[in-house]
Formats: C-alpha cells, structure tokens, sequence
C-alpha cells in the first residue's frame, strides 16, 4: 500500500483546527498546555483577539529553543498593536494546579495526553476540567483505528507514547469526562483517510469540550489561594495602543505626517497660483472656487463630500506662518479613530510642536519669497 500522505502537513491542520475554533469563539485568554516548541502559540499570536496568551510544557529545555519566535519584533513597537497581548511560558506539568490558569476561555492540548501515564491522565481530567475549568477544550490525540494504514515498525507511532486509543476508547473517555465535570462535548479530527479506507477515520481525533456552567466567583477565589508553582520561563508584553505611551507616539506620527503633508500641499498650491498669474485675465477672483481647488489639491476631495469638509477649517498662511488647523487634521480617519475627539488630539501634539494662541492651529514658519522663487 502506499504511504499514507498529508497534505497541509497533519501538525499543520491540528493547528488549523485550533485556530479555526479562535476564529469562530474570539477567546480572549488562551492557553495550550504540552506546547513543546510554541509552533502553536505562534500561529495564534496574530489572533486580534486574544490578550493572553500562555504556554504550559514539562521540558523547559524544548520551551526555550524556540521561545524568541513569541517575542515582539521592532515592526510591533513601530505600529503597535491595537489589543494588549501577554505571553507567558511557564514550566510546569499539567497533572498540578496552578492559579495561573484560572479563567480561560479556551485550552488546547494537542497530542499530549497520550504521553500521560494513567496515573497522569486522571490528574491532568482533574486539573484540566475541575480546577482549571475552562469555557472550551480542544484535545487531539492519535485515532489508533487509523493505524493500519501507517508502516508498522514500532508499537505507537512515537516511542513515548503511553497509549493510542481506538476512536470508541477517545469517546467513552470523554463522555464520561463531560458528565463528570458538567461539559458537552463534539468530536472531529483532521488527516483524512483514502476513500477507499474512510471507515477507520481521521488520523488523528479530537474533541471540542464547551462548559455548561459558570463558575461563582467565591469558588474562583477559593481556587486563587492555591499555591503557584510554575516557573515562568518567558512573559513577555506587546507594545499595544491601550498603552498611553505608544498611543501617544501613533497619534504623534500619524498627525505630523499628515500636518506636513498639508503644509506642502498649501506650499505647492501657492506656488501653483503664482506661477499661472499671468493666464487670469479677468481680474476677478472666485475665493469659494479657490477653497476647493485648494481642498481638492490637498485633500482630494470629491465635489460631493465639497460643502461637508468646507465647514472645516482648512490650512491657511497668514504672515510668514503657516497654520494647520486640528480640526482639519482630526478629518483624517486614522487620527480620528486613534484620537477619539478632538480635545484628545490637542492633549497629544501640545509641547510636541507651536500651537496658536487659541490652540486650534499649529504654526509653522515660513519664508514664502524663498518657496515661491524655488
Ligand atoms: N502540542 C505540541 C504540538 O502539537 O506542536 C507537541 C506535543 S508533544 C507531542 C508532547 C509535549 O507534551 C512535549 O513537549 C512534552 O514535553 C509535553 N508533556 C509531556 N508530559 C507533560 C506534562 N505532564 N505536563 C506538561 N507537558 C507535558
């Protein structure tokens, strides 16, 4: 027969599968316990809404090899995050409770239990289901009906795995794990058989556990006293704009560039004016058509949103000093989902360049002889 083949790889669609479940549930705290080298927790770091993000495993030597794929990089402190994002790794096993891991919305592990002795497998049902009590659980693990399609040369497909189960093995397991902790639960798998095999199953199975319950805070409290005993191996904080500072420094950037913008735009349509002086021959001056040239060739406006953005004050030179008005800034859409409102904006740029005396506007010097002769 030939070898069976799959394609994503079958670690890569036990991670899809995950990361599937994050799409559709959103959790916001998650943990995948038997992490091994975070290939996981990677993929789920680019998940919008998860905020915490926490990795268990027994060997810190494996946690660390490739533990710097979770830090932040310098593209995360140039254009922070909107969400906050902790990531923790800690070393520690999951036959132990640790408060750590109290309140998650979702907990993976992906094809760990069958490296549990018995012994262990029952602690971790205990820790995993009565103590930690997460709102969801994902446990994948080899479907042992799907193995006489793989070569024989040992008994388990790895040297350390304690057993396989048979696919009614998996489920009676978890049948009576939801009944005891109050759990439904949905089974599934990925790495399809060939057709001509498909009564054997997928290679590996897995179950969706969903709590039916909340937890009342007193037990939660209760739960809290316990003694933590983890190590943390990593934690590390992504830069986030609910952080002041980087919120501060976005703000900053976006509102600067766009005041600049703006005053060359104002600069060059001067120019532009003086230079085509000779074509005007009428003598007349339309100052409403001016404003929206100016607009259009600043802003690209349409001639219908026109009147609307006219009502803002645009930029305008007076003196040797150019003034940018906030409220024309607070029309670029990214300053104003950034900022909220205007009074926001103006806490921010305020110390960092010359506001008017009034606070509406910010002032740049310039010699318009010199940028007229240019
Ligand atoms: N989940 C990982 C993935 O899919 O990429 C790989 C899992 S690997 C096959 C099993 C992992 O479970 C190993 O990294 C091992 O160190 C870890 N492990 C075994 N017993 C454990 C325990 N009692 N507590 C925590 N981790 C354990």
């Amino acid at each position: 027969m030939e070898p069976v083949r799959f394609s994503p790889p079958l670690s890569q669609q036990r991670y899809e599968f995950v990361i599937s479940f994050v799409n559709n549930y959103k959790p916001k705290k998650v943990a995948d316990l038997g992490c091994s080298e975070c290939s996981l927790l990677h993929r789920l770091k680019f998940w919008n809404c998860i905020e915490f993000l926490i990795g268990v495993d027994i060997d810190e030597e494996t946690l660390r090899r490739k533990m710097h794929t979770l830090t932040p990089l310098p593209t995360h402190y140039l254009e922070p995050m909107e969400r906050p994002l902790n990531v923790i790794l800690y070393k520690g096993s999951v036959c132990e409770k640790d408060p750590a891991l109290l309140g998650f919305d979702l907990i993976s592990c992906v094809e760990l239990i069958e490296h549990l002795e018995v012994d262990d497998l029952d602690k971790l049902e205990d820790v995993l289901f009565g103590f930690m009590a997460p709102k969801a659980a994902v446990i994948t693990t080899p479907n042992a009906d799907f193995n006489i399609l793989l070569p024989k040369t040992q008994k388990f497909r790895h040297p350390d795995h304690k057993f396989e189960w048979s696919r009614e093995e998996f489920h009676s397991w978890a049948l009576k794990v939801v009944k005891r902790y109050n759990y439904t639960v949905e089974f599934s798998g990925v790495g399809k058989p060939p057709p001509e095999y498909e009564d054997v199953g997928f290679c590996s199975q897995i179950a969706v556990f969903i709590k039916n319950y909340t937890e009342s805070e007193e037990l939660i409290n209760i739960k809290k006293q316990y003694k933590s005993i983890y190590k943390t191996v990593l934690h590390v904080v992504y830069p986030s704009l609910q952080e002041e500072k980087y919120l501060r420094n976005a703000v900053l950037n976006v509102a600067l560039l766009h005041a600049n913008r703006m005053k060359n735009s104002l600069l060059c349509y001067h120019k532009n004016k003086e230079e085509n002086k000779q074509d005007i021959t009428t003598g007349v001056t339309d100052h409403s058509k001016e404003t929206y040239t100016y607009s259009k060739w600043c802003f690209g406006l349409e001639t219908e949103t026109q009147s609307k953005e006219n009502e803002v004050a645009q930029p305008f030179i007076q003196g040797n000093t150019i003034h940018i008005p906030l409220e024309a800034l607070f029309t670029i859409s990214k300053v104003k989902k950034l900022c909220g409102t205007l009074d926001v904006l103006k806490n921010f740029i305020a110390g960092e360049v010359t506001l008017s005396a009034d606070g509406k506007t910010i002032m740049y010097p310039v010699y318009l002889d010199d940028v007229l002769e240019v």
